[in-house]
């Protein structure tokens, strides 16, 4: 396991290069919440993460479950809306598997301990058309990779990151069961869910960040790539 330091420098540069994909998606996301929401997730997920990333320095000294805690919490008082709660509430829930450290072990725990607290306090289930869409085959694939598959954990990430996708792209055809979008019953269907995707972001960048780190470069599933995202 890498030192307390270096897994303190992972998790910071991790939450950068979260804010930063969140500001430029940040147009994109509220597209997607405009059609079946109220055109907030964009805004609300790029001042989240851009004001826990503006508390870099305040999180120098501290252990990195103790960042991870501290972003959540910066998530709750900043985010709002049904995101701000799901988001916050479930990273600061899950921080504390990482209290011995980040190994394929607590990674493992918190994702598990991050999409139990997103299903208790939402109670959406797959099928819902919310983030939990992404979440549950992302975290099980992870899960299996790393306790069944023994892959490395950055492999095991890629994968849980193209499962993910494949989560978000089964949010279009569906009809929304929870949050704003379950107000337009039937004519939620045809739209891909804005919170889905905004996790399928997050999970890139931390895979992303994961590559630097260990050190590697994994191939995503070429049949999910670019699937989901915006033209460009
Ligand atoms: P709001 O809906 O309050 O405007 P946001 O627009 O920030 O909040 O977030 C909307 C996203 O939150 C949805 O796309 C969906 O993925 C997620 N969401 C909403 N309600 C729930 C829920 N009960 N459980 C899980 N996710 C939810
Ligand atoms: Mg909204």
């Amino acid at each position: 396991m890498a030192d307390v330091d270096t897994q303190r420098e992972a998790v910071l540069d991790a939450l950068d290069n979260v804010a930063a994909r969140l500001s430029e998606e940040k147009s994109y996301l509220t597209d997607l919440d405009s059609a079946i929401g109220d055109a907030d997730h964009g805004a609300n997920m790029q001042r989240g993460f851009s004001k826990a990333a503006e508390k870099r320095d305040d999180f120098a000294e501290m252990d990195p479950d103790e960042v991870v805690k501290n972003v959540g919490t910066t998530l709750i008082s900043n985010v709002g809306g049904a995101s701000g709660p799901l988001y916050g509430g479930s990273i600061m829930f899950a921080s504390q598997e990482l209290e011995g450290g980040i190994t394929a072990e607590t990674s493992v725990a918190f994702a598990e301990a991050y999409l139990d607290k997103v299903k208790d306090r939402g109670g959406a289930q797959v099928g819902s058309k919310t983030m939990v869409d992404a979440l549950v085959p992302a975290v099980h694939t992870y899960k299996k990779s790393i306790e069944q598959d023994d892959l490395p954990p950055l492999e095991a990430l890629a994968k849980a990151v193209d499962a993910a996708e494949r989560g978000v792209e089964f949010t279009t055809p569906i009809k929304a069961l929870k949050g704003r979008a379950s107000f337009l019953d039937w004519r939620s269907v045809g739209h891909q869910d804005p919170g889905a995707t905004s996790t399928l972001f997050i999970m890139e960048e931390l895979l992303a960040t994961a590559e630097a780190y260990l050190d590697g470069d994994v191939e995503r599933d070429a049949r999910a790539e670019d699937a989901v995202r915006r033209d460009e």
